[in-house]
């Protein structure tokens, strides 16, 4: 599709430059809370390479709360992750069996169909538009707004301005230098060769596996449409060209599938970074995905932080955009999301040493002592059940203060269940908290002990009420309620306390319910009320 006589519209509330997976997925978050954004991206369409395979249960759930359906793409569910080394066996497990707030621990997916389903579904907000075949070239801020140059197919230049501008532009980033926000850190810059083969239907692995070969690493893994990836290492010497060869890449799979039976789908070699900028924010302009942060992918979280990042801006700037909140509460996006993607980034780097160790001693020493230490329980359980991951907790940001022992912590994240709603529909508990600010009753409704004046304000913020009961349970009042099924809820809260949940289910406050008032006040304050 050409674009020489399309005119884009000279004002927008936001302007996100880069349509892939996080861009989409803001786009798609902005319609969602009636924003009027704009997203543009050079080309036209997704992104065919190799790139991201793999999504925990965080990532799912927002992609739940940017409207997909469970089924809106290709899953395959992983039971486990083996770290194996030719020396001393198998060394390290992840057990990823089960699934944490109402989804999968890890999937593994197909990049494509992903992209495809979000741009669909940003597609059904009139009040989101999307363009392909505009190149940001340049940027101007001021108090107000910012004033963005694009660049059509045909050469020529238009402007739009916007009331904020998002830079989801991907790893070479023309918004990050724009900013002045380079790359801060060390890169590994280690190549690799990334293979999707084809028609794997009943003989691809059903898990994850790393065989941690100082020779040669080589993560492996199954993805949905009978595909089945193997990522290798380049050694020193070895060209882009030569891995590239299919030829070379049929003797590298040798040892899974014969040379007649490999049909290679996908092949692209890599430079891996572990990166991130100083600032996500400068100004009116933000940074998201790997505009922001690049990460080596072994732990499979570079488009997961991307998507954190789309989920915790896109309410922020909708809710000041819409009147509802002061533009300070901008500055928590950085405050939030920029040390929690280091953190990812440290763990990618620690998991890079365990999957790439220098040499055959290191990797003896490495591997055996990682074996050893699973004999010792508790460390065993702290590795095996994911607990190295660092969490989703903040430190700073647009939340109450943390205070130490209670169960359901401010700045984390809302836990999600299994729940039946007043209608007797059955689903995940997030969908009842729906677009809004939420002050949830665990065993109370929220709403007993507000007047009519706090509930006003408190509605006019976009304020909402839920009250989560037990299973069984009903309410005959008019304030939402739901039947906790599973427990997943009320087991994380006293009864009778009340909790004040963001948007993108972090936990704004909480306390007893004899203090609803109070709750309220304070959480109003943080948006600048
Ligand atoms: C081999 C590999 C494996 C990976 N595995 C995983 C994994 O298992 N799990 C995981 O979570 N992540 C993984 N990742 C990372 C993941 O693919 C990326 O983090 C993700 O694609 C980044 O999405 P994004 O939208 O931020 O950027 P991109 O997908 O790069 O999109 C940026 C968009 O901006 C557009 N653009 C750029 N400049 C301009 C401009 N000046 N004007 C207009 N448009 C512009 C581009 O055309 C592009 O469409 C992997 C990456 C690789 C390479």
């Amino acid at each position: 599709m050409h674009n020489n006589k399309t005119k884009l519209p000279a004002t927008v509330d936001i302007l996100i430059i880069g349509y892939g997976p996080v861009g989409a997925t803001l786009a798609a978050l902005l319609g969602r809370y009636g924003v009027h954004a704009l997203a543009v991206d050079r080309v036209h369409e997704v992104l065919l390479m190799p790139r991201a395979i793999a999504l925990d249960n965080e990532a799912l759930r927002i992609l739940q709360l940017a409207g997909l359906a469970e089924d809106a793409f290709d899953k395959i569910v992983i039971p486990e992750v083996r770290m194996h080394c030719p020396m001393v066996g198998q060394f390290g497990r992840a057990n990823t069996s089960g699934n944490l707030d109402g989804h999968p621990k890890l999937v593994t997916f197909y990049q494509p169909d992903l992209e495809h389903s979000m741009r669909a579904q940003s597609r059904l907000f009139p009040n989101v538009q999307h363009l392909g075949g505009f190149e940001l070239v340049d940027l101007i801020q001021d108090d107000t707004g910012v004033l963005a140059i694009l660049r059509g197919e045909d050469g020529s230049q238009q402007q739009v301005r916007s009331q904020y501008l998002v830079g989801a532009d991907g790893a070479s980033s023309k918004v990050r230098s724009l900013i002045g926000q380079d790359f801060q850190g060390t890169s590994y810059s280690e190549d690799w060769l990334i293979i999707d083969a084809a028609e794997r239907e009943q003989q691809a692995i059903d898990h994850v596996e790393f065989i941690c070969d100082h020779r040669r690493p080589t993560p492996h893994m199954p993805a949905p449409g009978g595909r089945e990836r193997w990522e290798f290492m380049l050694q020193a010497g070895e060209t882009r060209e030569q891995m590239e060869n299919d030829e070379h890449i049929a003797t590298l799979l040798q040892p899974w599938i014969t040379a007649d039976q490999l049909k290679i789908e996908r092949k692209a070699v890599y430079r891996f970074h572990a990166r991130c900028c100083e600032r996500f924010q400068s100004g009116r302009v933000f940074l998201i995905g790997d505009a922001a942060h690049i990460t080596p992918p072994f732990v499979g979280q570079g488009l997961v932080a991307g998507l954190r990042d789309a989920a915790n801006l896109a309410w922020k700037l909708a809710w000041v955009v819409n009147g509802r909140a002061n533009s300070k509460i901008l500055d928590s996006y950085d405050q939030e999301r920029r040390p929690h993607a280091r953190e990812m980034i440290a763990l990618a780097k620690l998991m890079g040493s365990m999957v790439m160790p220098k040499n055959a001693p290191m990797a003896f020493l490495g591997h055996g002592l990682m074996r050893s230490l699973r004999l010792v329980p508790y460390l065993r359980s702290f590795l095996e059940e994911l607990e190295i991951k660092p969490k989703n907790n903040f430190k700073r940001g647009l939340f109450m203060p943390v205070v130490r022992g209670r169960r359901l912590r401010r700045g984390g994240l809302f836990p999600q269940g299994l729940v039946r709603t007043q209608n007797g529909s059955i689903g995940l508990s997030d969908d009842s908290l729906g677009d809004n600010l939420t002050l949830v009753g665990f065993g109370i409704d929220p709403c007993t002990q507000l007047d009519e004046e706090i509930r006003h304000c408190w509605e006019g913020c976009g304020g909402r009420y839920l009250h989560v009961g037990l299973q069984g349970q009903k309410s005959r009042a008019t304030t939402p309620f739901i039947e906790d099924l599973n427990y997943a809820l009320l087991g994380k809260a006293p009864v009778g306390s009340l909790a004040v949940v963001r948007p993108d289910r972090i936990v704004m406050h909480e306390g007893p319910h004899t203090q609803a008032g109070k709750l309220i006040r304070e959480s109003l304050a943080l948006l600048g009320y």
